[in-house]
């Protein structure tokens, strides 16, 4: 499978080279030969550097072991150094990242952030643990798809100074969506949709394959509550304890610890438990919550990577759930409020705000 190539999708027929205005399609174009420079160098970039595979070369072939077991191409994946990764994503014109990133599939391979802390605390799974949520990111047969609507065209005539600034820095891959709405005062705004669905599914991929690996991290006994900096919490449940899905009291959502990205015991008496949680892991089981309710929902997904209108499959099934719960989920923001905002909003449409969660233990 060619992965490194960028595909542009021109929605309704029309290629943005032949817009009947020529002075926007010239922008299109200049804006695209830009932007298949930006990625060529990204790439040449990524594979010239040293990287450091041959160190995890064991998680590695675990990782592409069962993306082949299940079917699923991925793209590359190289893990760098913290300050290539940031060179990187500088020459591929991403925005800038912050210091906890760990991974971003991008450009056509899925980066790992080599990041001295958590390898210090989490060895190999972090890096597995990483490597298979990147990957997940990466199963769908082109690297990027853009999407350009007819009612997006318009805007684009009507406002051609806001394209500039919009569109060039928007990686759109997956089951990603760019879209316009009007905004304050009738201006155009631009925005990504579906990330709740991408971010899930990427993680759902993870959780299901390091769970066929035997690699289940160490639950955390009785149950741990991870505040978000924006309100809300989230509560992973561990051995020998439940907890309600919805804890309205305290704000909280509850999730299986086996969603945890990567868990360490103690290592003498004055040590505590290490975790490494994550915002997609929100989502994730937003996601399985929405597979229980409608069996084969998380199939399909796998098969809109292969085949991304086959996503109008997926839409159905949430849409049957409850009529507008797609656009709801659809309009999510990447962050940990929002997430589970996702989650609450599913848990009332399935009617399971009261299951109690736990999780199945070692
Ligand atoms: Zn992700």
């Amino acid at each position: 499978m060619e992965v490194s190539q960028v595909h542009h999708t021109y929605n309704e027929g029309i290629h943005v080279n032949q817009h009947p205005n020529p002075e926007i399609a010239g922008k299109f174009n200049d804006m695209l030969s830009d932007e298949e420079k930006r990625v060529r160098e990204f790439q040449e970039f990524v594979d010239s550097t040293p990287n450091l595979n041959h160190q995890y070369e064991q998680e590695l072939s675990m990782v592409r072991g069962s993306f082949a077991a299940e079917g699923m191409e991925i793209a590359p994946i190289v893990i760098l150094h913290p300050s290539d990764v940031a060179r990187a994503l500088e020459i591929g014109g991403n925005d800038p990242y912050s210091d906890d990133t760990r991974g971003i599939y991008t450009h056509g391979r899925s980066l790992v952030y080599a990041n001295p802390v958590s390898l210090g605390l989490f060895g190999g799974d972090y890096i597995l643990s990483n490597a298979l949520h990147e990957s997940g990111h990466s199963t769908l047969p082109a690297d990027r798809t853009r999407l350009f609507s007819k009612d997006t065209l318009a805007v684009l005539g009507a406002h051609r100074a806001r394209v500039d600034h919009h569109v060039s820095v928007t990686d759109i891959s997956g089951f990603l969506k760019f879209s316009w709405s009007t905004g304050e005062a009738g201006k155009p705004s631009a925005h990504v949709r579906n990330k709740f669905y991408e971010e899930g599914f990427a993680d759902l991929v993870r959780v299901h394959m390091e769970a066929k690996l035997g690699r289940q991290p160490s639950i955390i006994p009785g149950s741990l509550t991870q505040p978000n900096q924006d309100g809300g919490s989230v509560r992973y449940v561990g051995t020998g304890k439940t907890s309600p899905l919805i804890d309205k009291k305290n704000g909280c959502v509850s999730i299986p610890a086996e969603y945890l990205d990567c868990t360490m015991p103690p290592t003498g008496k004055k040590d505590r438990w290490h975790v490494l949680s994550s915002q997609p892991s929100i989502a994730a089981y937003g996601i399985t919550l929405l597979d229980e309710q409608s069996p084969g929902l998380f199939a399909d997904m796998v098969r809109a990577r292969k085949d991304p209108k086959a996503f109008a499959d997926v839409i159905k099934r949430i849409e049957a759930i409850q009529p507008g719960l797609h656009r709801k989920l659809s309009r999510l923001d990447y962050t940990a409020r929002d997430f589970q905002t996702g989650l609450e909003m599913i848990a009332g449409a399935t009617g399971q705000e009261s299951k109690q969660v736990g999780s199945v233990g070692p």
